[in-house]
């Protein structure tokens, strides 16, 4: 097979015994530092943030901002350009609702792609039904990939939006994100980014990628649940109104009139994710010592391999392109996907049991366009190495004797 590079499955808990975790894209598994992080911070650490004057809750205090470092670090920004959120798709409401509907109106468009994942949809679906925007949908190459040719052809003065996702969660294509952004501003529209599967596999420095927001969920990059950051430029940023109303997004509150603190702490009200944010800053430490360098080499020899594999086979359809980063969609001929999802999840003669995807992956559009109505998904970690290959392939030579 390949040589895999990285051999970090023994600092996984999670990934004890003869078990093939291939669902990497919808979650990565936690390294036990980012697990010690969490409950240290929830246990032996644990206060409130921002309020107390005692010192336990000041050292939490320094240590979420520092966390906020972090993080900024890690995607070469600036520390008050970072929103923490819940997540992705709470990112992205936020961008929807408050930058979104200050300043589209009916005549404006969005540019979206076919390919995106339905965080990245309805929130601009919900913005529309609100503000009258209409949402213009950019093609895809034959192979897979955000045509920014036809986004080129497609973009006029009325798009005010393009928002397009780093690397696919179904195909694993990559954008070229610093290109979009030029067309984007070419006819004066912002682009967001939607880095769900970007941020654990791709080094990134927002300057030079030039979009206007950036999205993404601690939980992908080996983090915990519950925290994601919203990025944006810091005009931007300081521009947009408060979402969320509530304690520590204030400046000052009387009956007659509020006003609120400035970003980042406008968009954060109530008591923050701190266990969460402290999690996720540890998950960013740890990816920075394994080296993204090194994560994306790791994981595009894995893709290569098990493409390789795959399209050896004459009874299955690899969708998306050759060099899709960390995530296969493929489907053998006759099975449906959850089908094969359910038998190797069983034992089989050697132990192994197989964890992959199977179905629509949030993105409906997507299956409607490759005209089916799931795939089975194989995406891969840094601590995912050959066996789970071979697992998978033994798995799918099991299905088929059972499909005939
Ligand atoms: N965008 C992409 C490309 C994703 O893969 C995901 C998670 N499947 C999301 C957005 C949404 O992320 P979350 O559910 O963590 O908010």
């Amino acid at each position: 097979m390949s040589t895999a590079t990285l051999t970090l499955k023994d600092q996984f808990p999670g990934l004890a015994g003869n078990w093939h975790y291939l669902d990497t894209a919808a979650t990565a598994q936690k390294p036990q530092a980012v697990i010690d992080a969490t409950v240290n911070a929830l246990g032996r650490d644990y206060a409130t943030v921002h309020r107390g004057v005692y010192a336990r809750s000041a050292e939490m205090t320094l240590a979420f901002e520092a966390a906020r470092r972090t993080t900024a670090n890690f995607i070469g920004a600036a520390e008050d350009e970072i929103v923490f959120t819940r997540g992705a798709t709470e990112a992205i409401n936020l961008v929807a609702q408050t930058w979104g509907l200050t300043n589209l109106k009916a005549g404006d468009r969005i540019l979206l792609s076919v390919l995106e994942h339905h965080a990245n949809i309805v929130p601009w679906q919900l913005l529309a039904e609100r503000t009258g925007v209409a949402i213009d949908v950019c093609p895809l190459t034959a192979d897979g990939r955000i045509d920014l040719d036809a986004a080129q052809a497609m973009l006029t003065p009325a798009h005010k939006l393009v928002a397009l996702a780093h690397v696919s969660n179904v195909l694993g294509s990559v954008l070229d994100v610093a290109r979009a952004a030029r067309l984007a501003h070419d006819v004066g529209a912002k682009l967001l980014v939607d880095g769900c599967q970007a941020t654990p596999r791709l080094a990134l420095d927002m300057k030079a990628l030039d979009c206007d927001f950036y999205a993404f969920s601690a939980h992908k990059l080996y983090g915990p649940t519950g925290v994601g950051v919203l990025w944006a430029k810091k005009d931007i940023l300081d521009a947009m109104p408060p979402w969320h109303g509530g304690g520590a997004m204030i400046d000052r509150v009387t009956f007659e009139k509020t006003t609120y603190a400035p970003a980042p702490q406008r968009f954060e009200a109530g008591t923050p994710m701190i266990v969460e944010a402290l999690g996720m800053a540890a998950a960013v430490d740890w990816l920075d010592e394994v080296g993204l360098d090194r994560a994306q080499a790791h994981e595009r020899d894995l893709t290569a391999t098990l493409r390789r594999e795959l399209s050896a086979r004459n009874d299955v359809t690899l969708f998306g392109p050759e060099d899709g980063l960390g995530i296969v969609s493929f489907a053998l001929d006759g099975v449906h996907p959850h089908d094969l999802g359910t038998i190797l999840d069983e034992e089989g003669a050697d132990g192994s049991r197989v964890a992959i995807r199977a179905g629509h992956h949030c993105a409906q559009p997507l299956m409607d366009h490759l005209g089916v109505s799931a795939t089975a998904r194989a995406s891969f970690g840094l601590y995912s190495d050959e066996s789970d290959i071979e697992a998978l392939l033994k798995g799918i030579e099991r299905t088929r004797r059972i499909f005939g």
